[in-house]
């Protein structure tokens, strides 16, 4: 897999090199308002090609990713981008490595006073964030629900926190726990959550970029029954121990058991790719404007025996490439605008947005001279003359230079209070963390229950592909707004100054 992919790149290249040596006739100016009334169709052929069947779901590291690579650079490189990523050594694709983890092997034993106590094998599921964690003979703590509680680390080192899941669980608790000093948590399932439904969030969340660090983090997960009969003989009973931490006055109990806790992961390493295009601005030192629109999906996500497992992802998120394709040809027609305008296609949205670091990591420029960054997820969802939400409304400093340029161009704004519950969901989240002011503009959350019944019904699902009815009229609305903001943001005399004073400094994390 990994082959084909550094493989079809260097054809990439070659094409790319090739088109260069050949003159891309530039589009007359009289057919650009003929092109506007064709821009749905046009989002719908890059739709049909990137959640065809030949594409595979399009999951990094694969033949898709390799296709769909080729396919947006051809795309970008005919519309007159040039490469974005200022890496001589890496032309247009920006590479991102990312390690899979997956639980190996968990093990764990209790003894009390030197005796070992019998727990079935699967009873207790031990899980650590780094390759191999271990602790040994290390004494329980128990510390009821942990919440808004503060441990001395004196209390909590060397000892095994077992905290009560309850009926909300927060795996902040967890992680609060053990940068607090403990040496691993154990949780008691005593609420809905099963060992299974651990089992499962586990191993889908286990990716990360490569440079990033290990952690040694361990944690064990227990059932009600086993840690009953971890209890006898102890004096204490899980009721008892409720009972406890329900108390105002509740201080932390140690139980009359020790724990030895085990747990490996296998790892594998996905190569993918950003791809970074950029349209060249008459002022190098003015900053930019960023588009983003991450171009991965799952590969197959459905549960076999269904007949159909690939994730063809046509809403989420081949209708965002789309609408950034259809933007950036946009954009490149009139006048040179005088900031650069880049056009950055994500990878591995879907494992963590893990593109988005990546590119915040080890950005192809200043990120504080990123003046204001639009992400586009999954647009097509609501009919032409939708009105306009931001995502990121009020973390960033663009809103009022956004509501201005959409009313000007004709564009009702929504009141998108809803659509602020998924801002942590997308790319744009991404970006804020590393101070780069992203928001989405876009209709697609500016009719929620349109957005929230693709969240209940085809979302991550095989059933977002071609053959469900796409709606993309909101989604040219989208294209037409934020090209009139990219002219907007990338103008120094619309928007004379840096980006610092166009950003607030308080993003919550
Ligand atoms: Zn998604």
């Amino acid at each position: 897999m990994q082959a084909g992919v550094w493989a079809t790149r260097a054809r990439m290249i070659g094409a790319a090199v090739l088109c260069a040596m050949l003159a891309v006739p530039a589009i007359p100016a009289g057919a650009i308002s003929r092109a506007d009334r064709d821009l749905e169709q046009q989002l719908r052929q890059h739709i049909e090609v990137l959640a065809s069947d030949a594409f595979d779901g399009r999951k990094p590291g694969t033949d898709g990713e390799a296709r769909t690579l080729r396919y947006l650079a051809r795309q970008w490189f005919d519309i007159g981008l040039v490469s974005g990523t200022n890496d001589p050594g890496n032309e247009w694709f920006a590479p991102v490595n990312i390690v899979a983890r997956e639980p190996a092997q968990g093990s764990a034993q209790f003894t009390r006073r030197g005796q070992r106590m019998l727990v079935a094998p699967g009873d207790v599921l031990v899980l650590t964030s780094g390759k191999r964690s271990m602790v040994r003979n290390a004494p329980l703590l128990f510390v009821g629900k942990a919440r808004r509680q503060d441990f001395s680390r004196t209390e909590l080192a060397g000892r095994v926190a077992v905290v009560l899941d309850g009926d909300t669980p927060d795996s902040a608790r967890q992680n609060d726990l053990l940068t607090q000093g403990a040496s691993a948590v154990l949780t008691v399932l005593d609420g809905p959550r099963t060992l299974e439904d651990v089992v499962r969030k586990r191993r889908r969340a286990g990716y990360a970029l490569s440079e990033d660090s290990l952690g040694g983090d361990l944690e064990a997960f227990i059932g009600r029954a086993t840690m009953e009969t971890l209890l006898k003989g102890t004096g204490q009973t899980l009721a008892s121990l409720e009972d406890a931490a329900a108390q105002v006055d509740f201080t932390p109990i140690v139980l009359d058991v020790n724990a030895t806790l085990e747990a490996t992961t296998h790892e594998t390493t996905i190569r993918t790719h950003n791809l970074i295009g950029k349209l060249p601005g008459r002022n190098r030192q003015a900053g930019a404007v960023l588009f983003v629109a991450h171009w991965d999906h799952f590969g197959e996500c459905g549960q076999a025996p269904a007949a159909e497992v690939i994730c063809h992802g046509a809403v989420d998120n081949a209708s965002g490439v789309a609408a950034l394709t259809e933007v950036a040809r946009r954009l490149s027609r009139g006048p040179q605008m005088d900031r650069d305008v880049y056009f950055l296609a994500t990878t591995a949205e879907e494992l963590g947005l893990l593109g988005a670091h990546a590119f915040a990591d080890n950005p192809p420029l200043p990120p504080e001279r990123i003046v204001a960054a639009f992400n586009i997820d999954s647009v097509a969802i609501a009919p032409a003359g939708t009105p306009i939400a931001i995502v990121g409304r009020g973390l960033t400093g663009l809103d009022k230079d956004i509501t201005r340029v959409a009313r000007q161009n004709g564009f009702r704004m929504a009141q998108d209070g809803d659509a602020q519950d998924y801002v942590k969901r997308q790319d744009g989240w991404a970006l804020l963390q590393h101070d780069i002011p992203t928001v989405m503009v876009t209709t697609a959350y500016g009719d929620m229950g349109r957005m929230r019944a693709f969240f209940a019904g085809p979302y991550h699902k095989p059933a977002d592909d071609l053959a469900q009815p796409m709606e993309l009229g909101g989604a040219a609305d989208d294209v037409r707004l934020l090209t009139a903001l990219g002219r907007w943001f990338a103008d120094t005399r619309a928007v004379p100054v840096a980006a610092k004073s166009a950003r607030k400094s308080t993003v919550p994390r």
